[in-house]
């Protein structure tokens, strides 16, 4: 999509350092943290929202959670916990419309979310 902030990431026309990257998914360090770890995870794939993930993506999707396993181990947070957000739609605070999912830890995370 040509106006969207991630795939300009995930295509190099806006910088940011690719802490993860495969032929389906990249991960970034959040740029406004809300944890001191805070990266995220973005299907190369362009969806707005959850809502247009078809059964065709659920391979690449499911992928999801191995990059999130190899960046828990790599940061040290499978030992102490850590949580997994995607935000969908106005109400939830989602902001950039390419499907990313946070991944959080380094702190006690409260429960419920604000
Ligand atoms: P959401 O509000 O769930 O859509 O999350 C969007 C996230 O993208 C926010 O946590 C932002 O801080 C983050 N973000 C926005 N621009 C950038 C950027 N250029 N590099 C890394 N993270 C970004
Ligand atoms: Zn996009």
């Amino acid at each position: 999509m040509s106006d969207c902030l991630f795939c300009k990431i995930n295509e190099g026309s806006i910088p940011a350092e690719k802490i993860y990257d495969d032929n389906g998914v990249f991960a970034i360090k959040d740029i406004n943290p809300q944890a001191p770890v805070h990266f995220l995870i973005i299907p190369k794939k362009h969806f707005s929202t959850i809502l247009e993930v078809k059964e065709t993506d659920h391979e690449m999707i499911g992928s999801i959670y191995s990059v999130a396993n190899q960046l828990a181990k790599k940061s040290g947070l499978d030992q102490t916990g850590f949580r997994i957000v995607l935000n969908c739609g106005a109400e939830a605070g989602q902001s950039v419309f390419h499907i990313h999912y946070h991944f959080l830890g380094g702190r006690v995370l409260k429960w419920p979310p604000g």
